[in-house]
């Protein structure tokens, strides 16, 4: 019947268990939901923040290479190129001397974006160098190719030819022009330094994005540019870098007569400025916080269910506990009625019988009191409820009384007690509390350990503490096992499969009384097999005299009890 009681508790715990862990576990996948979405609404906001400032970006480039198309091509290749133009028309042989165009004027500017001049004479097949340092070998024959093309081909509508080409790896741009029925070519290499320097001079002549964007705020400072040649050689770049995946990259078709064909633009806007362009500016990552909201939320979980296991654990020892006490005031209680019934109905034989029935009634009335003490003790909740009664007095003495009164429960496996007494060690005790720690140490020592076995029971004296120790002959306790066994309810395995019975408090009981005397307790190896258990106590004052020793033999077992 109490068993079906149990079993419809224990269904019901680990249904209810199952049912938070199943709600736990429900929440996690919110979690993990509730992230998922985070995750998509901030990629979203990204790729559309993203794409804002990549179309500025672009717009920042489109408006560059429209300013630098005008600077380099009409205020620098053409404007050159025509002063070439009219000087040529009017020379009557090729080479001729350079007319140089005065200081400050806008040819002069123009001029410095000519490497050299060549001369090609197309009737000669004449090519010649004026004004800077004439190219290596390589660059002359192709320059030769080249011209040679130009001055019979057809002319351009512009009047000019821009040739970007690749000579020994290097990019390189010449600008060709001719008059109008000359078969003679002349021109320049463009000298990539000081068109490096033009373009910065560009850059540096307005804002690149309208000034209506952000009240103007959005200027220059913020803005990366990357200009690149055809052989992705860097003409010229603002300082800063950016995000790869801000960076827009434009190659340059062959607009204006191809003054910047197949080069390369790249821009991006500085993501600090980005909040006043795109509402909510660009987003930071969330990943980092999500991770650790779900690290969280799943240790979290772990724990509750720890928990959880754990509430079932005592939820059964609980209830192992409560038949365990039942079942160990069984057995007492049947001893004392059957030889008060002996007594009472008369059918003792002898004056010794009846001796030994009030013995046993006596010791059996004893270990009642001493289980239920241990019960109460251990309800009050830690103990916070008994009130000691301390006072100073000797050790030695109140444990050898109760070795005295315990000799007959002692006495039930033939164990003998020896002990070791330092009747000087003096500490400020509750003698009870000390009584039922030595009965809960006995009585497990007994309990535990084998037919006719030793108890060695010691008080020794040592420098402001009194150790008051139980040592039997027993298995022992499992290093693992030391700790746990002084929780309230714990019994070992082996004791769940054994005969013994126990209800797992004694012990909880005996720490408990030893904290509220100022000491603790612990459990280590016998002298050979067997645990000896210790309790210490601060001392007061106290000496080293001599113990006292004395040593008790096998108690004999009474006819008619059990075992
Ligand atoms: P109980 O003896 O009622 O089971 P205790 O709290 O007194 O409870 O002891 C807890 C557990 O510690 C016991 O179940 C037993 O497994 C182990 N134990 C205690 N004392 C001894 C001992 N002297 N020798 C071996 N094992 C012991």
């Amino acid at each position: 019947m109490a068993r079906s009681h149990s079993k419809v508790r224990d269904d019901t715990t680990s249904s209810r268990s199952r049912l938070i862990i199943g709600l736990i576990v429900l929440s996690l996948f919110l979690v993990l939901g509730l992230a998922w979405q985070a995750l998509q609404a901030m990629r979203i906001h990204l790729e559309t923040a993203t794409g804002v400032l990549q179309d500025y970006g672009r717009l920042a480039a489109d408006e560059y290479v429209r300013r630098a198309m005008g600077e380099v091509g009409y205020y620098g290749y053409y404007a050159y190129g025509n002063l070439l133009r009219q000087q040529a028309s009017r020379a009557a042989r090729f080479p001729f001397e350079l007319d140089e165009p005065p200081a400050d004027s806008p040819a002069a500017r123009a001029r410095r974006l000519a490497r050299y001049v060549f001369f090609y004479d197309g009737e000669a097949d004449e090519l010649s160098f004026a004004g800077g340092p004439a190219p290596d070998a390589e660059v002359v024959s192709a320059l030769h190719v080249l011209a040679d093309e130009f001055s019979r081909g057809p002319l351009p509508e512009t009047g000019f030819e821009i040739i970007h080409s690749m000579i020994d790896r290097t990019g390189r741009t010449f600008v060709l022009t001719r008059g109008d029925d000359d078969a003679r070519a002349i021109g320049f290499e463009v000298d990539r330094s000081a068109l490096g320097r033009l373009l910065g001079e560009t850059f540096d002549k307005g804002s690149l994005l309208p000034a209506s964007l952000a009240d103007g705020a959005v200027t220059n400072d913020y803005v990366y540019l990357r200009f690149a040649d055809q052989s992705d050689h860097v003409l010229f770049e603002t300082g800063g870098r950016y995000d790869p995946y801000l960076i827009v990259a434009n190659p340059i078709g062959d607009d204006y007569n191809g003054i910047f064909q197949r080069h390369t633009v790249s821009a991006a806007i500085d993501p600090d400025i980005a909040d006043m362009l795109v509402i909510g500016g660009l987003p930071r990552s969330r990943l980092p916080l999500l991770v650790v909201v779900l690290i969280v939320t799943v240790g979290l979980l772990g724990m509750a269910i720890r928990q959880l296991q754990r509430e079932r654990a005592v939820v059964r020892m609980r209830t192992n506990f409560v038949s365990e006490v039942s079942h160990e005031l069984r057995t007492p209680l049947t001893q004392i009625r059957i030889f008060a019934e002996t007594l009472l109905f008369d059918r003792v034989r002898s004056p010794d019988d009846r001796h030994r029935a009030l013995e046993v009634i006596n010791r059996e009335s004893q270990r009642l009191i001493h289980l239920v003490e241990n019960v109460l003790q251990f309800a009050n909740g830690g103990g916070s409820k008994r009130r000691m009664r301390t006072e100073c007095q000797m050790l030695g003495p109140v444990v050898e009384r109760v070795i005295d009164e315990f000799r007959s429960l002692a006495g039930q496996t033939g164990a003998s007690i020896v002990y070791d007494l330092a009747h000087d060690a003096a500490a400020q005790v509750d003698a009870d509390a000390v009584r039922q720690i030595l009965v809960n140490l006995l009585d497990n020592a007994v309990k535990y350990g084998p037919t006719g076995q030793t108890i060695r029971i010691e008080v020794i004296s040592g420098p402001g503490h009194i150790h008051l120790m139980v040592a039997d002959e027993g298995p022992g306790i499992p290093r693992a096992e030391r700790e746990r066994i002084w929780s309230g309810y714990y019994r070992l395995e082996r004791e769940r499969r054994s005969a013994i019975a126990g209800t797992g408090i004694g012990l909880a009981v005996v720490r408990e009384l030893a904290a509220l005397q100022g000491g603790r307790s612990w459990v280590e190896n016998g002298d050979g097999r067997g645990a000896r258990f210790v309790v210490e106590f601060p001392s007061v004052g106290g000496g080293n005299a001599a113990p006292v020793k004395s040593s008790a033999a096998p108690i004999p077992r009474l006819p008619g009890e059990p075992g």
